[in-house]
């Protein structure tokens, strides 16, 4: 039998996380990249104040390289993130 990895489901609160580049504790200590960040307004020749809630937005960019290892759960200050594996598992 051909067991298939299905990757957890990870959910961000974006109630919590406002100013996901200032922070970035998740990225950095996440072993396989998952999390990416993106600005969400751009002003042209002006730099975009990080720390202003909004203006960055995290996303989960490679979700298939996920292991479920919580790491990026018990480092977030906020607890603005949730791992979870799906309740169906393909066999
Ligand atoms: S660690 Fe938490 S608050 Fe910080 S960027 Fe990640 S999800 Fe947002
Ligand atoms: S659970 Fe582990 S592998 Fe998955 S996103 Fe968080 S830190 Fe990365």
């Amino acid at each position: 039998m051909t067991q298939c990895y299905v990757a957890p489901i990870i959910e961000i609160d974006r109630e919590r996380c406002t100013t996901p580049f200032a922070c970035k504790k998740c990225l950095q200590i996440c072993p396989t990249a998952v999390f990416g960040v993106r600005e969400t307004r751009q002003v042209r020749l002006e730099e975009t104040d990080k720390f202003a809630p909004g203006s960055f937005r995290l996303r989960v960019a490679y979700r298939d390289k996920c292991s479920g290892c919580n790491r990026c759960v018990d480092v977030c200050p906020e607890s603005a993130l949730t791992v979870r594996m799906p309740e169906e598992v393909l066999e």
